[in-house]
């Protein structure tokens, strides 16, 4: 336990600054002003247009440093690298890589209050965790892929058994600590690759199959990674904890999103052995960027995964009491329903929502 925790910030682009402004606001209202302590860095797509840097040294050592980092978002459309790939994005690669902040969090949770696409699923039915392995697969060759004289290009999927391994008992680990799939209570890990096409994804399956063997207590399920998608629509009280190479994580996390109200409200943690990142699951949105239109709900709740995060790590119930009234006053503001953010089909202004749930947390 310490007596304070530093918080590495990074507003970054788009909505990033609102919405990291918002769940700052939010953790300070349920922490009190002494215990984080926010030091915001600069970090970007628009610091790489003014400087060419998109994360400066000085900005790395601070997050290496802090006890945590909470981030708003990074990115914009038209702002890349010679090749093409765009510069924001690899603000949070390069952190993920350079920090080994292996295993991205991702939950699935609809609340109350809050409609689902999903004809006829209620709250309670969809609440699953993607797990996302963050540090190989196919986006771990990014700035290494090859393009031959504008004739031929390739990117290299990558897996490792250490990697594989620790995501698979990360998700294991996980599924033995939360109560169990929506539909039957059972305790599952689902494990989502395209085994029946690369060899890569076989071993990842395999892998997985190896570690399942020392959870016998979790059931072990597999699907490939175009019938989860439908699955995902068709049955998502079936799923309880999924683990997937990053690219296909990446892209069944915003699927998943959409079924519990959007990307506004999704969060995400990216979690290593000593450092751990928290931001929305979502981009820096950069439509309704500066509007104050933007949802801060899928940032606020990273915070409080932070809160929790740092609680659990540091034996100290101070955060982990404050991640649950953080997310307490998210349930409340959302299922009264009178302040409900634009993306939910309401009219409140991202301010208003913040201020909404600091005041069911005063
Ligand atoms: P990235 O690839 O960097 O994750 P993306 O291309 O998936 O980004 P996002 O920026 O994540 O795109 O957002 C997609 C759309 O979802 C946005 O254009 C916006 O309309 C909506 N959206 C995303 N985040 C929010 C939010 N916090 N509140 C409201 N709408 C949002």
């Amino acid at each position: 336990m310490q007596n304070r925790y530093e918080i590495a910030t990074m507003d970054g682009d788009g909505i990033g600054p609102e919405v990291c402004q918002a769940a700052i606001r939010i953790l300070k209202e349920a922490c009190g002003a002494s215990l984080l302590n926010f030091t915001a860095h600069e970090g970007g797509a628009g610091l790489y247009q003014r400087t060419g840097e998109v994360l400066p040294e000085d900005s790395f050592d601070a997050c290496k440093a802090a006890d945590a980092m909470l981030h708003g978002a990074a990115g914009l459309p038209g702002v890349t690298y010679p090749d093409g790939t765009e510069a924001g994005n690899d603000l949070h690669l390069q952190l993920r890589f350079r920090l080994d902040l292996f295993a991205n969090v991702r939950p699935i949770r609809l609340y109350r209050g809050v409609k689902s696409v999903l004809a006829d699923w209620q709250p309670g039915q969809i609440d699953y965790v993607i797990i996302r392995e963050n540090t190989e697969g196919l986006y771990a060759s990014r700035g290494a892929g090859v393009n031959l004289r504008g004739e031929l290009v390739t990117d290299t999927l990558v897996m490792t058994r250490k990697g594989v391994e620790r995501i698979a008992r990360f998700a294991f680990d996980l599924a033995r600590q939360r109560k169990g799939a929506p539909r039957d209570g059972r305790h599952r890990v689902t494990v989502c690759d395209k085994a029946n096409i690369l060899k890569t994804y076989a071993y990842f399956r395999a892998v997985c199959d190896e570690v399942a063997l020392g959870y016998p207590d979790v059931e072990i399920d597999h699907a490939y990674v175009d019938a989860i998608t439908v699955h995902m629509l068709k049955r998502p009280d079936f799923y309880d904890v999924i683990v997937a190479e990053n690219m296909f994580g990446d892209i069944i996390s915003d699927l998943g999103a959409g079924t519990v109200g959007g990307l506004g409200m999704a969060p995400s943690g990216e979690l290593g052995l000593d450092h751990a990142l928290f931001q929305g699951s979502h981009g820096s949105a950069p439509d309704i960027a500066g509007q104050d239109v933007a949802s801060p709900i899928a940032t606020v709740l990273s915070g409080a995964m932070m809160l929790r995060w740092l609680g659990d790590r540091h034996a100290d119930t101070r955060l982990s009491a404050a991640a649950v009234r953080v997310e307490t006053a998210v349930e409340r503001v959302l299922a009264e329903g009178r302040v409900v953010p634009r993306d939910q089909g309401g009219m409140a202004r991202c301010s208003e929502v913040t201020e909404e749930i600091c005041r069911q947390l005063r």
